[in-house]
C-alpha cells in the first residue's frame, strides 16, 4: 500500500514540475513515507528522520514531508513537536497536503503548475505513471480498500489507515485503464481486506464483479489482489476467479496462527479449521496455484504448544510463503493496552527461525515440481545481466537472453529451482 501511495505522490510531483533528485541532498522536496505495523519499522523511520533534520540544517528551504502510518489520520501536533523541522504531516494515502503546502508557500514554478495543483487537489484521480516507471514497467498496484475495520487485537493499521473505504468502482476502472494505455500489463487491486471489496456500499460491485469488470481490459493481462482473510474469500469469488484466464492463480492468505485460543485472542474472527477449509477450495479449484501466508510468533501469551500448533498448520497447508513476524505490542492497540507481552525475545527469535527453516524446506520442495516444465513468465526487467518475470503463481525467474524481455511474456523451460528463484531457458517450441 506505501507503494503504491509513494507512486501516486510521485506521479502528483512531477505534475507540478518535480523531477526526482540524483541524491536526496539535492532535493527540494523529500518525502519520508513510513510504517509502523511493527516497532523495528518505526525505529527505521526515525533513524531516517535524524538524518533528514541535518539536511533540513543544511537546506533550511528543503520541505521535508512525513507521510504515512506513522502520522496517522487523527491529532498529530506530538509529531510536531517532537520533529519540528518537518514541514508537512500527511496522512496514509493523502498527497493532499503537501500539495496545499507547495501551493501556500508558492514553490510551484509556473502557472501550468499551479493549475495541475489545483486539478490534483479537485480530482485527485487523474493517474498518470511516474516517469522512471513509464516505458519501464509492466505491474502496477491499484488500491481499491482504504483502511480497515477489522480491529484484530495487534494490529495498528485500523488506527493509523482508519475505517475501511472502498474506492468508487468507476474510480478504479479508468485508472486501470489509464494504467494499461501507458503499457502497464499487470495489476495488483490492492486492500487490507481486499475481498472485502464494496461491502459497505450496497450499490458498489463485490471484489468479484469489479474483477469481471477490469478482465476485459486491452492490454491487460494479469489481474492480482492482495491481501484476503479466510471470512471473506467466498465461494462466489473463487467460482468468478476460476472463469476468468487473467487472474492469476497467487493467494495471499495470512493465517496469523495455527491454534485457535491464540487466534480467538487475536480476534481474526475463524479458526484453523475453516482456515484450511479455504485452503482446500482453493486447490480444488487452482491445482496448480500458490498460497502465501502471514504469521505472528510470540503473541501474548502464545505457550510452546501453541507454537507447535502454528508449526504443525504449516506442515499441512504447505504455503509457498510465510511472511513471518515477531509480535512486538503497538501503541494503541487492544493487545498492547489488555496483554503482557509475556514472550521473552530470545523464545520469539528462536520460534521466528523455526518458521523460516520450516517455510524454507516447504518452499524448496514445491519449487522442485517447477523443473522442466514449461511455464509463462511476464518479464519485469534485469537484475545483474539477466532478465527476470514472475510465473502466474507468483515465482521469481531469471533468464538469459541477448534481445530485451521487458513486458514479454514467454514461455521458459526450468532449469534450476531454489527457495526464492528460479532460472530457465526460453522454450525452443515457442
Ligand atoms: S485484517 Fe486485521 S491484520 Fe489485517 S489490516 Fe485489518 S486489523 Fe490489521
Amino acid at each position: 500500500m506505501n507503494v503504491a501511495d509513494s507512486t501516486r505522490l510521485s506521479s502528483a510531483l512531477e505534475q507540478l514540475g518535480y523531477r526526482p533528485a540524483p541524491q536526496i541532498e539535492a532535493a527540494d522536496v523529500i518525502v519520508l513515507n513510513t510504517c509502523v505495523v511493527r516497532q523495528s519499522a518505526e525505529e527505521k523511520a526515525i533513524g531516517r528522520l535524524s538524518s533528514l533534520k541535518k539536511i533540513k540544517e543544511q537546506r533550511p528551504q528543503t520541505v521535508i514531508c512525513l507521510m504515512g502510518c506513522m502520522v496517522g489520520m487523527g491529532d498529530f501536533s506530538p509529531l510536531q513537536k517532537r520533529f519540528p523541522f518537518v514541514d508537512v504531516f500527511s496522512a496514509p494515502s493523502d498527497t493532499s497536503r503537501l500539495i496545499s503546502y507547495l501551493l501556500e508557500t508558492e514553490r510551484l514554478k509556473t502557472s501550468d503548475h499551479h493549475a495541475a495543483a489545483w486539478t490534483i487537489l479537485e480530482q485527485n484521480d487523474d493517474f498518470v505513471l511516474p516517469v522512471e516507471m513509464r516505458g519501464n514497467s509492466v505491474a502496477a498496484f491499484v488500491p481499491i480498500v482504504l483502511g480497515c475495520s477489522h480491529a484484530c487485537s495487534y494490529c495498528v493499521i485500523p488506527l493509523r489507515r482508519g475505517r475501511e473505504i472502498s474506492r468508487p468502482p468507476e474510480k478504479i476502472l479508468s485508472e486501470v485503464c489509464k494504467l494499461a494505455e501507458q503499457g502497464i500489463q499487470e495489476i495488483t487491486l490492492l486492500g487490507q481486506i481486499v475481498d472485502r471489496y464494496g461491502r459497505e456500499n450496497p450499490v458498489y460491485p463485490t471484489l468479484a464483479e469489479l474483477i469481471r469488470q477490469i478482465h476485459p481490459v486491452d492490454g491487460v493481462q494479469r489481474i492480482r489482489f492482495l491481501t484476503s482473510h479466510p471470512n471473506w474469500m467466498t465461494d462466489e469469488l473463487l467460482g468468478t476467479l476460476s472463469e476468468l484466464p487473467k487472474v492469476m492463480p497467487h493467494f495471499e492468505l495470512p493465517i496469523q496462527a495455527g491454534d485457535d485460543e491464540v487466534l480467538r485472542r487475536m480476534r481474526r474472527g475463524y479458526t484453523v479449521e475453516k482456515y484450511l477449509s479455504i485452503v482446500e477450495k482453493i486447490r480444488a479449484r487452482f491445482p496448480f496455484s500458490s498460497i502465501a501466508t502471514d504469521l505472528i510468533v510470540g503473541f501474548p501469551g502464545e505457550t510452546a504448544q501453541q507454537f507447535e500448533h502454528s508449526l504443525q498448520m504449516l506442515t499441512t497447508v504447505r504455503p509457498d510463503m510465510t511472511h513471518v513476524a515477531r509480535y512486538s505490542p503497538r501503541p494503541g492497540t487492544y493487545s498492547a493496552m489488555h496483554m503482557e507481552d509475556s514472550v521473552p525475545d530470545e523464545e520469539k527469535w528462536e520460534r521466528f527461525r523455526a518458521v523460516e527453516t520450516l517455510q524454507e524446506k516447504i518452499t524448496a520442495e514445491i519449487n522442485t515440481r517447477y523443473l522442466g516444465e514449461n511455464i509463462p513468465v511476464l518479464f519485469e526487467g534485469k537484475k545483474k545481466e539477466r532478465w527476470f518475470g514472475r510465473t502466474p503463481t507468483n515465482k521469481l525467474v531469471f533468464t538469459d537472453s541477448a534481445t530485451s524481455l521487458l513486458g514479454k511474456i514467454e514461455s521458459v523451460k526450468i532449469t534450476w529451482a531454489g527457495p526464492w528463484s528460479m532460472i530457465g531457458d526460453i522454450s525452443a517450441d515457442q
